[in-house]
């Protein structure tokens, strides 16, 4: 579900018309929906309501203030990958103690930070780090929080670079080696305090398979971890997929990931029937760490056309946002779909839709067939609030663009866009 739509011909975010938001604002400009933002958590909840569920949005699908304090205000945790986002979530009044803390090469600094303001648990990936972290909170005399990251080997079926829980992957620890590491560092490590197993196998997963393959052969060494370590959390990461292609029609739809015509869409429901039967006799705290279903569908990038050109063998619609803005595409053969902001009744023409950045890499779409594109003319690239504004460069000196979050018919500026002397701020001469 998202509320973005057309109405009276012009493209709408909840109760405002995007074009006049361009128009105040400038372009590029992101823009999310709240209304979505929360529609989305509280399916979830919903979905797993029969669990002893706690969902940690993972910060680092969208990390803005704004996003951070509404998600905090619905009762989610956070999920963090660094010292930075930890930072942010404090800021954005969210709760040290409502954080987990994910990722392979956290520094002592970050460690530290994260003991110090009390973190729920440290999700480690690997031994060394578990005694790093052992020894860190010996330091400073604490006793640290912590889960291991459990490399389940299986294989999510999602673009390579978003895989993560195949044992080529660098996430997690081999399945086979968790329980002795668990005795050892019982044994052992005398400032730990055995917290949770937790796992993550990928994102972007369009079918529940993979979900239930990981679940279900991961709960009976969650239950031994219970039974010998007294872990009080089993945490099944995020993943869940959403809507790339056919995303303006799927606003009203209930399937999450896949298209209508698939064998099996994946839908929330469908997602927690199918995990539940593992999950609920373990009697664990069950934990989410879902980034983009929160907040990828809830956000849009608005971009204006500056020229039009007709190649030898293509032709190009030249905007004003880059892969500096937002990199998906580049990156990971990202797909957004694109909707003009005003519709019209103009022919379809073929397109690459291309941004102005000195890389060939730098295009959203190709050959995509579009209603024929004008100088002038607003577009929206779908589906760009989550892994969107987060992974923006400033490369070509580009200045980051500014983020809107709407909430019903009121537009809040929720960053401001980059000048400038905000792009050389902190260089000397
Ligand atoms: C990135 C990440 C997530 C969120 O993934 P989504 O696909 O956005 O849901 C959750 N857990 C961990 C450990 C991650 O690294």
């Amino acid at each position: 579900m998202h509320s973005f739509h057309y109405h009276n011909g012009s493209l709408h975010c909840e109760e405002v018309d995007l074009s006049l938001l361009a128009n105040d604002h400038g372009s590029p400009l992101y823009v999310y929906s709240a209304a979505t933002i929360r529609d989305h958590y509280r399916r979830l909840s919903s979905a797993l309501c029969e669990l002893d569920h706690h969902i940690a949005y993972a910060v680092k699908a969208n990390s803005n203030l704004s996003i951070l304090k509404l998600l905090a205000k619905e009762g989610a945790g956070f999920d963090i990958v660094s010292g930075g986002e930890l930072f942010r979530v404090l800021r954005a009044g969210g709760k040290a103690s409502d954080c987990t803390f994910a990722g392979v090469g956290k520094t002592r600094a970050e460690i530290k930070y994260a003991l110090e303001e009390g973190i729920y648990c440290f999700n480690a990936e690997s031994e060394a780090e578990l005694c790093f972290i052992d020894k860190v909170a010996g330091e400073l005399g604490e006793v640290a929080p912590v889960a291991l990251r459990v490399n389940p080997n299986v294989d999510a079926k999602t673009h390579k670079y978003i895989s993560t829980g195949k044992s080529e992957n660098k996430f997690g620890v081999d399945f086979d080696d968790i329980a002795g590491i668990y005795d050892r560092a019982s044994q052992e490590l005398k400032n730990i305090n055995l917290r949770g197993l937790q796992m993550h196998i990928g994102s972007q997963l369009t079918s529940v398979q993979p979900f239930v393959e990981a679940v279900e052969k991961v709960a009976p060494l969650a239950a031994q971890l219970k039974a010998d370590h007294k872990i009080e959390f089993f945490s099944i990461g995020g993943g869940i997929g959403i809507i790339y292609e056919d995303s303006l029609a799927s606003g009203s739809k209930d399937w999450w990931a896949g298209k209508s015509g698939e064998d099996k869409p994946l839908t929330l429901e469908q997602y927690a029937e199918a995990i539940i039967p593992s999950l609920k006799p373990l009697g664990l705290k069950i934990m989410l760490e879902p980034g983009r279903m929160i907040t990828g569908n809830a956000g849009v990038l608005l971009s204006r056309v500056l020229y039009k050109k007709q190649g030898a063998a293509k032709v190009f619609a030249i905007v004003d946002a880059g892969m500096g803005d937002l990199i998906r595409p580049a990156l990971y053969q990202g797909h957004h779909d694109i909707a003009p902001v005003k519709q019209s009744d103009r022919q379809p023409e073929t397109v690459d839709v291309v941004g102005p950045i000195c890389e060939s890499g730098d295009f959203f779409a190709q050959d995509r067939e579009l209603p024929k594109l004008e100088e002038g003319d607003l577009i929206a690239l779908l589906s760009a609030g989550a892994y969107g504004f987060v992974m923006a460069s400033n490369y070509n000196s580009r200045p980051f663009p500014a983020e809107i979050l709407i909430d019903g018919q009121e537009a809040s500026l929720i960053r401001k866009r980059q000048s400038f002397s905000d792009l050389i701020s902190g260089e000397e001469l």
